[in-house]
């Protein structure tokens, strides 16, 4: 057994982002100013997006993208059950109202034959998930919405480095979410990037992380000494330099990360081939290259012989972490008493929460600890069998 604890997530510092952040803590500018605006560039270089607005978090660029759009009470917005609770309390929070579709069992994304079936003349938006850094099927998303003349929103929380036939998950003119938590494939402790095409709406959005204030704090107190007015009063959601610091030296090893990840994934997916209690999701029927975020499992009592949060409890007794993404939104307390769900509508993300597990998986993990995952959980049924 290991000696060691191995946690599911722990972010990979190396002394390149140490000096990036001393640097700018020696430099004299703390918030939002210099770094800020470089990491939007390189982040938008990155993903091949038009324009990058850096935020607080993905939480709070959701909550941006939706003030942008000018919700009214009975607007609706189509989105995953499965996933965190932050893009759903966004939309119910602006004053909208959560519609949820179900997702594909086998590979967690949106289904979108049950997005078709809820939408309503009062659907303003649809908002999907990237699940676990593989690609929802956008081509069919966006049709759809542009056919009815609604935005796309991407919840692109896990998808820094995904691609979608070819391209990465970032480039559309739709806006798209990014998450630099610090479980994310990239962090900056707390952070979010909103991509977008619409140079008007990446102005709007400047302008709403910062109070409704035409002028950041840069321009206010920089060189540039200049007035300001506030054309529209709005939240503080703008993300400092010294978070941008280090988002902008982990986005320089983001092709290091992605390759650990990707190596590590590859060796979980032949050591549980041999495992047969287990089922997991499968890669998405077209092109696409997974970011690898997470790295799921379903553990089904009838084929495991026990059930999910036991599993999770003897994996824990052999130093094994592991994680809980998601459980189904509509199924969490507040949700499940504002709307029910008539019973059958989101079958599938009701099984899939009852039964996801998240493996440790993250890029500074060595081949050795996924050896030990795999035989602490060999050992688990094992002791189970005898
Ligand atoms: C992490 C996460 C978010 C929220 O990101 P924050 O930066 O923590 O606000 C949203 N959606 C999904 C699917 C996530 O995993």
């Amino acid at each position: 057994m290991r000696a060691e604890f191995l946690p599911v997530a722990r972010p990979s510092i190396t002394d390149l982002e140490v000096a990036a952040v001393e640097t700018t803590l020696r430099s004299g500018w703390l918030t939002s100013g210099p770094q800020t605006a470089a990491f939007e560039e390189e982040f938008a270089e990155a993903v091949g997006a038009k324009h990058a607005v850096a935020v607080a978090s993905a939480t709070a660029g959701f909550f941006l993208v939706l003030q942008a759009l000018g919700l009214e009470e009975g607007d609706e917005i189509v989105t995953a059950s499965l996933t965190w609770p932050s893009p759903v309390n966004a939309i119910h929070l602006s004053g909208a109202r959560p519609v949820f579709a179900d997702i594909h069992p086998d590979t967690l994304q949106l289904d979108i034959d049950s997005v078709e079936a809820v939408l309503t003349p009062r659907t303003r938006a649809i908002l999907p998930v990237h699940f676990a850094g593989q690609p929802v099927d956008l081509d069919r998303l966006g049709e759809l919405c542009s056919s009815r003349g609604i935005l796309l929103i991407e919840d692109a929380a896990h998808a820094i480095g995904t691609q979608y036939r070819g391209r990465p998950i970032g480039e559309r003119d739709n806006p798209a979410v990014f998450s630099f938590h610090a479980i994310k494939n990239v962090t900056c402790g707390e952070g979010g990037m909103i991509t977008t095409g619409d140079p008007a709406l990446a102005q709007r959005l400047r302008r709403l992380r910062f109070h409704g204030i035409d002028q950041d704090a840069w321009k206010r107190h920089g060189k540039e000494a200049a007035s300001y007015d506030l054309i529209e009063p709005s939240g503080k959601h703008n993300l400092t330099d010294l978070q941008a610091a280090l988002g902008r030296a982990q986005l320089q090893r983001l092709d290091e990360l992605q390759a650990s990840r990707l190596r590590l994934a590859t060796l979980y997916e032949s050591l549980l081939d041999q495992v047969p209690e287990l089922s997991r999701p499968v890669r998405v029927p077209y092109p696409s290259k997974p970011a690898w975020h997470l790295y799921t499992v379903f553990v089904d009592s009838e084929r495991a012989g026990l059930e999910r949060d036991q599993f999770r409890a003897e994996l824990r007794r052999r130093n094994i972490g592991t994680g809980l993404h998601f459980l189904a939104v509509h199924e969490l307390s507040y949700y499940r008493q504002k709307f029910p769900q008539p019973p059958g509508m989101l079958r599938h993300s009701e099984w899939v929460s009852a039964r996801i597990v998240t493996l440790p998986l993250f890029a500074d993990m060595q081949e050795g600890d996924v050896g030990d995952v795999v035989e602490a959980i060999r050992d688990v049924f094992s002791a189970r069998a005898s």
